[in-house]
């Protein structure tokens, strides 16, 4: 027996490797089934070009626990290794300039693991003493066993083994016992083995028989050893997609369409990328992608690989050139990691054009699904955005689907206001908008339906975008100055009418949420009163709610516009019925606050280019009580017609029926106005 030192200069090396890799402990068991599956891809190899004359035989990998012994035993019929290869690759490789990498990366040592070819010796991370079994392919190859027990000491000893191949043995430490379990073993090595190329067997077959759980004895394989992304596309029907997309989400829906990556230079990658169907909640389907290396997987997060807005994607990359165990700001660094990210796009919005191109129908059916893709990637990634405003739809109320060209050019007569702005109306909410979206398209104006995540962001965005463009909500103001024209309306009910049912209105208005009175000279056609919110303020509330930093705003109580029509024949018929009921007592306190009124323009006209010290005293004190006069007498008006307001049911009604029409009207002042209206039939 030979007895000897690991080179390695270190004799702590092995704390070091539990230590730091405390966190990632069981990639241990990735690194042994890898390196069993590159020994048996080398011995194929080597067969394949006649090098090695032997019987391959069954390569299949077998995976093995003892809970006694406290054993873990990974077993390969690869290529196995002499005496000397492994004092070349076990003893000196892995460690050869070990310390000097420590002592630079302490803080990043999953930078290790992988890079420097730690892969065999993260056993350690797991185990008190590995054994290595193992004979070489060559002819007549001796047969050898290597054992440590973590120190860096080994033992080299000759020992009969008819087989090539290698066993590894890991005598599992008290810490790290979980990995002596099989449910545990099993779930490990459907995570990071699934799709290696070489079958895997660990345990046996289970069967349901008569109602029970049975044994049958044959080996269990846990992967596929020829995922869908390993074939060529011209080989794989629809279906193979569909099925493979389900081997890697079981519960999920159907996706939408996918996109088979290929690509070996200037880097290497495959992969399927799929667009799923999103349910509502997009956080939750994020990290979907996983990514491996040569079919070993590696992890399912990959930011920094895949632009932000395609982790949405699900799927598949595998990439040898993505370096392994690094950190995300060292990946993002990477060149190549930066060349896959945009190759990714690239190849998802030619896809999407392509799709586009040759059957917009189909495009159109899916887009309501593709659109929070498209519409985030065109918010996040300026590259995207170039390529996808040639696919990009926006859809309308009525379902119908316009480009960013086509758009335009339908609303441009109608929408373009006296500044020579594009108006482009849209909707967030079909419902409650309803009535406003009906007056608009009356108005043969188009309303966009933009009722998505994203939209209201996207909107924002491609107000950045688009010339001369503004997108206004429909409820943002009243019909006639939703789209501002030269033309105006002339108002049937003149200022002094508008003045007395503006406090008639104000007067009986519900408290919260706050509401401006203005009168606005509409068509007789349109509604007698109408509710709206500036597109201004409800934008700055919208962000602030979606956490866009507008604190303030999102601090302001919600104020609303209630626009009363000037000429509607229920107004008119509603100062009519003012007058009729109050006029006369209204005139007479106008009568007395006439010459007041006048009294006090004389007063002020006289002193006009005084300074306040030149003015004599008793003006002033004349001045304070013709205000105070004008006050009282204002205040008795008011009255009057706070008191009109009260018993004209019709100004509550009007009111009711404009916040009904906004889905604002609730609880008692709902049924309030429901028992009001039977009263009033
Ligand atoms: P890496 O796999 O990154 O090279 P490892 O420390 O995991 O680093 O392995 C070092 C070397 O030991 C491998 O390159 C290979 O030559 C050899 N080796 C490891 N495991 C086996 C095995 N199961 N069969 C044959 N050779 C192996």
């Amino acid at each position: 027996m030979q007895k000897g030192k690991i080179d390695v200069k270190t004799e702590n090396i092995f704390p070091i490797i539990k230590k730091f890799l405390y966190s990632d402990h069981e990639i241990f068991l990735r690194e042994l089934v890898s390196n069993a599956v590159d020994a048996t891809q080398k011995l194929k190899t080597l067969a394949s070009v006649g090098d090695y004359k032997g019987e391959l035989g069954d390569l299949t990998i077998r995976i093995s626990h003892d809970s006694k012994k406290k054993t873990l035993t990974i077993s390969d019929r690869g290529i196995g290794m002499t005496a000397d290869e492994i004092k070349k690759y076990i003893n000196q490789i892995a460690f050869s300039s070990a310390e000097d990498f420590l002592e630079k990366y302490k803080d990043k040592v999953d930078a290790i693991i992988g890079h420097f070819g730690l892969g065999f010796y993260s056993s350690f991370m797991v185990a008190d003493k590995v054994e290595i079994y193992t004979r070489s392919y060559q002819e007549n190859a001796q047969a050898v066993k290597w054992s440590c027990d973590g120190s860096p000491r080994y033992t080299l000893e000759d020992i009969d083994k008819t087989e090539s191949g290698t066993d590894i043995v890991l005598y599992i430490s008290d810490d790290s016992k979980e990995f002596l379990e099989e449910n545990r073993i099993f779930s490990l090595l459907k995570k990071y083995c699934k799709f290696l190329p070489v079958p895997i067997a660990f345990g046996t077959e289970k069967e349901w028989k008569d109602g029970k759980e049975v044994e049958t004895g044959k080996p269990r394989i846990i992967n596929n050893t020829e995922p869908a992304w390993t074939k060529k596309p011209a080989d794989l029907k629809p279906d193979d997609y569909d099925n493979f997309y389900r081997e890697l989400y079981p519960m999920n829906e159907n996706p939408l369409f996918h996109i088979h990556l290929n690509v070996d230079y200037p880097f290497n990658l495959t992969g399927i990328l799929y667009f799923p169907r999103l349910k509502s909640n997009v956080e939750i389907q994020k990290n979907k992608i996983q990514l491996y290396s040569n079919q070993v997987f590696v992890t399912d997060s990959v930011e920094g690989v895949v632009p932000e807005f395609l982790t949405l994607l699900h799927g598949v990359l595998d990439s040898p050139d993505i370096p392994l165990n690094v950190s995300r700001s060292y990946l993002q660094s990477d060149a190549n990691v930066k060349k896959i990210s945009s190759h990714i796009t690239k190849k998802v919005s030619d896809r999407l054009m392509d799709i586009f191109k040759k059957d917009r129908e189909e495009f159109e059916k899916k887009w309501d699904d593709l659109k929070i893709f498209i519409e985030y990637g065109m918010i996040s990634d300026e590259k995207f955005y170039e390529r996808a405003q040639k696919f990009a739809l926006l859809k309308n109320t009525d379902g119908k689907y316009f480009t960013f060209d086509e758009y335009p050019k339908l609303i441009k007569e109608n929408q373009t206001d006296k500044n020579k702005s594009l108006i482009y109306l849209y909707s967030t909410d079909r419902e409650k908008q309803y009535s406003f979206i009906e007056t608009a398209k009356s108005r043969g104006y188009d309303v966009l339906i933009m009722d998505g995540q994203l939209d209201i962001h996207f909107i924002n965005h491609l107000e950045t975008k688009f010339k001369d463009t503004r997108f206004v909500r429909v409820d943002a103001d009243v019909i006639d100055k939703l789209i501002l024209k030269e033309e105006k309306t002339d108002s049937m009910l003149p200022a002094e009418q508008q003045n007395d049912l503006a406090v008639c209105f104000r007067s009986v208005l519900p408290e919260k949420p706050m509401f401006n009175v203005t009168f606005e000279a509409m068509s007789e056609n349109d509604n007698p009163v109408v509710i709206t919110q500036s597109e201004f303020m409800r934008r700055m509330k919208d962000m602030s709610e979606m956490g866009g930093g507008m604190g303030f705003y999102g601090e302001m109580p919600d104020s609303f516009n209630l626009v009363v029509n000037t000429n509607h024949p229920l107004i008119i018929k509603l100062a009519g019925e003012k007058d009729k009921s109050a006029g006369k007592e209204l005139e007479k306190i106008s009568e007395k606050i006439n010459p007041v009124k006048t009294a006090r323009e004389e007063l002020e006209k006289a002193n006009r280019d005084k300074k306040d010290e030149e003015i004599a005293q008793a003006d002033k004190d004349r001045l304070t009580d013709l205000d105070k006069k004008l006050g009282d007498l204002e205040t008795k008006r008011e009255n009057v017609l706070k008191k009109v307001a009260l018993d004209n049911k019709l100004i509550r009604q009007l009111i009711d029926l404009a916040l009904l029409s906004n889905n604002m009207l609730k609880g008692e002042d709902l049924s309030r106005f429901v028992k009001r209206s039977i009263d009033l039939m």
